[in-house]
Formats: structure tokens, sequence, C-alpha cells
């Protein structure tokens, strides 16, 4: 494996471990955007008969995957040992607190062996930051537009995705996890404001919050996607939680959309915020209330179109608010990212409205959307950037590039990283 990059100077390749959830991953990734290697031992079949993550039971499964993955990620690029690397970098927070400490204490090993520097990341910056990755069989994350809404962005946005800071930020992300949803805008690399965020459950929890009502199988996202494939999104309406009823021309989400009414973001303090549990709640309320009709509300064509009606929903708040937020704050690209942004009608929503626009829009390939370690390995790499160029050189003037000489932190830093549960995204990394 190559350890130069395009212009021929050796790449700086950094090994990124995470650990926050119920995946154990690795990678290496080269300058920040390019996967050399990128490993993910998913604990979905573990969790599944408990229908949920298990916390106590992820910690230990980590403790058990955590050596192979990396191992394989060191194997699969090549590396002979974690010395011949720049740097060592690990999610430390937000997440699962035992999950966490298990990747933060090996990375904090490793870089106290080897003299390596240790970066920390935050989860969510992980996640915008897998749409900067690229592998050499497919040349940019995301390039192509594609029917099947894998892909989501056309040539222009693509070029652009390459291009300098002023012609990328500001850029919005719209975060859909499991564990949040929130709407920022990237202002440039590591530069944030929170514009919304969700007052109670995430996107993807909700998600699987009504697999499991519909009892659909687990994780939910996937399930109901593919249950709302044969449903009719029409035949039940559902709440569009902190929107109002108005007229959106622009916007035809899909195909399947029908006599569903348009809708506007509200006004006012919650015009950027979500809320996706009353949404779950009228689930919850329709089913009952079709039972009481003497329907069975988990008869796979009932539950496929309720399951059709909740991710249309869903897919409405998500591309109304994040084109609202678009509009209002004259970005130059779109970037989705978190489990959700695998969901195809969030994709083709997305595509259809923001190419109807002409503005670039930006989705990871679907095996960045979920959890990894490469997301982890970018945003490392651009964090790392970012600290070196606030830093006052020796000449009185900012560092400007990652290979200058920095004021690494010493082998007794290592030790006093710790991993974080659940603070918001800006607090955290708005350092
Ligand atoms: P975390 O919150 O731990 O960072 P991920 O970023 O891995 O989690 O996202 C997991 C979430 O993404 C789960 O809630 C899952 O249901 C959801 N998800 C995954 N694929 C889809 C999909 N195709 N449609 C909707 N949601 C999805
Ligand atoms: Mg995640």
């Amino acid at each position: 494996m190559s350890s130069t990059n395009a212009g021929g100077s050796p790449a700086y390749r950094i090994l990124a471990i995470e650990t926050s959830c119920d995946e154990t991953a690795a990678a290496v990734v080269a300058d920040g955007r390019r996967i050399l290697s990128n490993r993910v031992a998913s604990q979905i079949e573990l969790h599944r008969r408990f229908g949920g993550v298990y916390p106590e039971v992820a910690s230990r499964q980590h403790v058990l995957a955590i050596q192979t993955v990396v191992e394989d990620a060191l194997a699969d690029a090549s590396v002979a040992h974690v010395r011949e690397l720049d740097a060592i970098a690990v999610t430390n927070g937000p997440g699962l607190a035992g999950s966490l400490l298990v990747g933060v204490n090996l990375a904090k090993g490793l870089a106290f062996a080897s003299g390596l520097p240790l970066i920390p990341v935050n989860h969510l910056e992980g996640h915008i930051y897998s749409n900067w990755l690229y592998t050499d069989s497919s040349p940019i994350a995301v390039s192509r537009a594609s029917e099947d809404g894998n892909g989501s962005v056309s040539d222009s946005a693509r070029r652009q995705r390459s291009g300098s800071a002023s012609e990328q930020f500001p850029a919005l992300i719209l975060i859909v996890s499991g564990g949040h949803t929130e709407l920022v805008l990237m202002e440039g690399h590591c530069r944030y404001r929170l514009l919304g965020a969700t007052l109670d459950d995430a996107a993807g929890e909700a998600f699987d919050k009504v697999a499991r009502l519909l009892e659909l199988g687990y994780p939910g996202g996937p399930a109901i996607q593919a249950a709302a494939e044969s449903g009719d999104a029409g035949r039940f309406h559902l709440p569009r939680p902190l929107m109002r009823p108005g007229q959106r021309t622009e916007r035809q989400p899909d195909a399947q959309a029908s006599p569903l009414p348009t809708v506007l973001p509200v006004r006012g303090e919650h015009r950027f915020n979500f809320s996706f549990s009353g949404l779950k709640t009228a689930v919850l309320n329709l089913m009952r209330q079709l039972e009481r009709e003497g329907t069975e509300a988990r008869k796979p064509q009932t539950a496929a179109d309720i399951a059709a009606a909740f991710q249309m929903a869903v897919v409405d708040v998500l591309v109304g608010k994040t084109a609202d937020a678009a509009a209002e704050f004259g970005v130059k690209q779109v970037c989705i990212c978190g489990g959700v942004s695998a969901n195809g009608l969030l994709r083709r929503a997305a595509q259809q409205h923001f190419a109807k626009i002409g503005l670039p829009l930006h989705c990871p390939p679907l095996f960045l959307c979920t959890d990894n370690a490469a997301m982890i390995g970018a945003a490392a790499y651009y964090r790392r950037s970012y600290a070196l160029a606030r830093q006052p050189s020796p000449m009185g003037g900012p560092h400007s590039t990652p290979h200058d000489q920095p004021s690494e932190p010493s082998a007794r830093d290592y030790l006093a990283l710790d991993v974080y549960a659940s603070l918001p995204l800006v607090d955290s990394i708005q350092r």
C-alpha cells in the first residue's frame, strides 16, 4: 500500500479506533481522506435477542474483538508495526462509557508504547467527516447519483467536494443516527454552530422503537425501510412534529409520496429543532385504534403501510428542515451523515430537492453511514490540522499544515485522556 499522497509527499497515516456503541472498528486512513483499511465487527446478532444494545454485553464483546480488529486493519493496510504510522486516533465520546473505555484504553496503550501522538475524536465529528472519505476503488466517497439512492451527488458537487475552503463552506450538516439528530452549520473545518437538535428521541431511535412496536425486527431502520417497500405511505396519516401545514411547492419527495399534506418548519424557537417521540406515540395510538376497529396492526400489509407512513413522516421532517436551513444560511453544500443517512427514501428525497435547487448534496456510501473507524481517522486528521493551525509558531505566525513540527503531547498526557458519555456536539468539539 503506497504511503505517499498524490503530490508524492509522505502521507500522514492514522490508525483509528471506534468502540462508542456496538461496533468494534479500526481503520487506517491516509491524509484524512483515503481509506487504506476499514474493519468493522458488528455486534448486531448479539443484541438482537434483547431488541436493542445491551451495554454490559457490548463492552465485553469489545474486549473480545478489539485486538483482532486492530491487527486486521493494520494487516489490510500493509502496516507491520504501529510505529510505522504517524498517529493514533480514538473516539472518546459521546457513547456508552464501558464501550468507549475499551477503545480508549487500547489507544492509550498503543500510543504510550509507540510514542505516537494520540488524537481524541468526538464521535459526531467522525460522522461529519465520513463525507470526506474515499477508497481507491471509489475515487470519491459519493460521486454519482444512482437509481437506488446509494449515490447522491452530481459531477459538479464532486468537483466542489475537493475544492478550497471558500468553495466548501459554510456547509450544512444533518447528523441523523441512533443517538443524535442535529442540524449543524459547519463554518470551516472543525468549526460548528448548532442550529437545532432533537428535543427527545433521535430519528434512528424512533425507527428502532417503531420497528419494535410493529415487531419488524432489529435494527429497526433497515427493517422499517424493507417493510415500507411494499407499503402504501398514503393509507395512514401521521404527524410531522415541529412542522406546520403549508405550501412547499418545490418538493416532491418520492413517487410513493402521495396525498400527504405539505408542511413547513415552524417559526420561532423550534424552527430547526426536531421531536420524534410524539410520532412514535402516534404510531402506537394508530395501532390501538386499528385493533379497536378489528384490524390486526401487525398484519404484514398493515404493518408495511404503517412503516411506509412513518418513514415518509420522518423523511418529510428531516428534508423539510434541512432545506429550510440551507436556504436561510446560504450554504455551499449539504452533507447528511449517521446511520439513518443509509435510508433510501431520505437519500432520494434529499437528492431530488437539492438537485432541483442546484445545491451539492453529499451522503456517505452505505458502508460509511453506520459506525466505523475510518470516519474517526478522517476527523482526527482535520482536528489535528486545525489545532496546529491555531498554535502559535516559533515565528509568531500560525502553523498551516499538519506536516509542520507540532508540539505533540507527551506520553504522560495520554494517560490523562478520559471518556465522556453524552456531551452535546458543539459543547464538546468547539474547544
Ligand atoms: P449511533 O447512534 O450509535 O452512532 P449509527 O450511526 O450506527 O449509531 O446509526 C444507527 C442507527 O441508524 C440505528 O438507529 C438504525 O436503526 C439506523 N439506521 C440504519 N440503517 C437505516 C436505514 N436504512 N433507515 C433508517 N435508519 C437506519
Ligand atoms: Mg454513530
